[in-house]
């Protein structure tokens, strides 16, 4: 397959990079790519960055089979771009897309496509400390029809927005409400992948959290509402005892990459670290008993996220006196310095555009 490239003059003004804030700016250009039964993935392009036309029965519309992921592209001081473990996200999309009947993707080719398209781009990579291009792929069905089954046609695109550092007001631990009424996703369904119809079910106990002045959701299981399992859309981690542990991945939670890469680094430095089932009854026992010393998320877009508040049910919980633990700082700089090459990286996770 040939991936063309169409050039446009329509070019945009590139905004400051302090003016830039989370996913409302977007670069002149996108990667599109169309899938249909006969001819398989064809059409790789890159394009103006442009409104999609779509018939009002567009699948994806009515039945939410849509799968994405986020990624970022970092410049380091020398000007150099490079990604953060990329190919490991491509190959949670075709996992992703297998959940939901959407036709897999050659990973090494919509990989080249996302470099191919970063070198177009990369003037739109922004400068200031903790900026970076975040990367949207996103796979979404294509057929007019209102009857319920898996779509025969698909379109495969990648937008990217230039965001601004994610701690600009510094790097302050969040307010988590724990639902005991809402699930976002049970064993046996979509769980575990990047799939659109996840934050549709998010949503509603996402609001009420705001209401209450709670930043994020800490979700349980959808079964026994019992077990942690993530907060908002990240992964959760907690260090007892010096001990850093994280839920097991047991099908409703979405295996993250900084997820993986935050207990490596544990390992690396020669930390404990446990991957096991723990209630929301043995955080708040563990806060009790004065061994619970930090909480906090792990994702693309904050990095790690500290926890300094916890409210179940009428129970409020303060972890490390609402300030940043030092397993949090060390593992947020780690990742930090790995991404934009401050530091050598000997784990392999960076590749320069
Ligand atoms: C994307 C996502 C994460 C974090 O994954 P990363 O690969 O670390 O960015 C965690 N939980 C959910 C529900 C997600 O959608």
């Amino acid at each position: 397959m040939e991936l063309t490239i169409n050039k446009t003059e329509n070019l945009k003004s590139r905004p400051d990079d302090d003016k830039l804030g989370f996913g409302s700016l977007f670069t002149d250009y996108m990667f599109n790519m169309d899938y249909n039964p006969e001819e398989g993935w064809f059409n790789p392009r890159i394009e103006a960055y442009q409104a999609f036309q779509m018939d009002p029965a567009t699948m994806v519309l009515h039945y939410g089979q849509a799968v994405f992921e986020g990624l970022k592209a970092f410049r380091n001081e020398a000007g150099a771009i490079s990604l953060f473990r990329a190919r490991d996200n491509f190959k949670r999309l075709n996992r992703s897309s297998r959940a939901l009947c959407i036709p897999e993707s050659d990973e090494n080719f919509v990989y080249d496509a996302l470099r191919q398209l970063l070198t177009v781009e990369k003037e739109w990579v922004p400068h200031s400390p903790g900026t970076s291009l975040y990367i949207r792929p996103t796979i979404i069905a294509t057929d007019p029809f209102l009857g319920v089954r898996a779509s025969h046609t698909y379109r495969f695109f990648i937008i990217l927005s230039p965001v601004g550092a994610y701690y600009a007001e510094g790097f302050n631990p969040v307010k988590i409400w724990v639902s005991k009424t809402h699930v976002r996703a049970v064993r046996g369904g979509l769980g575990e992948n990047k799939a659109a119809a996840n934050y549709a079910a998010s949503l509603y106990a996402g609001e009420q959290a705001h209401k209450n002045g709670y930043t994020q959701v800490l979700w349980l299981d959808g079964v026994e509402q019992k077990y942690v399992e993530e907060i908002g859309a990240m992964n959760i981690f907690f260090v007892i005892n010096d001990e850093l542990i994280t839920p097991m991945l047991n099908g409703s939670i979405l295996p993250g990459i900084t997820r993986d890469s935050v207990m490596q680094l544990g390992r690396h430095w020669g930390m404990t670290v446990t991957e096991r089932q723990i209630s929301i009854d043995e955080v708040f026992d563990a806060h009790k008993a004065g061994t619970l010393q930090e909480a906090f998320g792990t994702g693309t877009a904050a990095v790690i996220s500290p926890v300094g508040e916890l409210k179940y049910d009428d129970q409020v919980i303060t972890i490390g006196e609402g300030q940043v633990g030092a397993v949090s700082q060390k593992l947020y700089d780690a990742l930090t310095d790995i991404q934009y090459r401050r530091v050598e990286d000997p784990f392999g996770w960076v590749e320069e555009v």
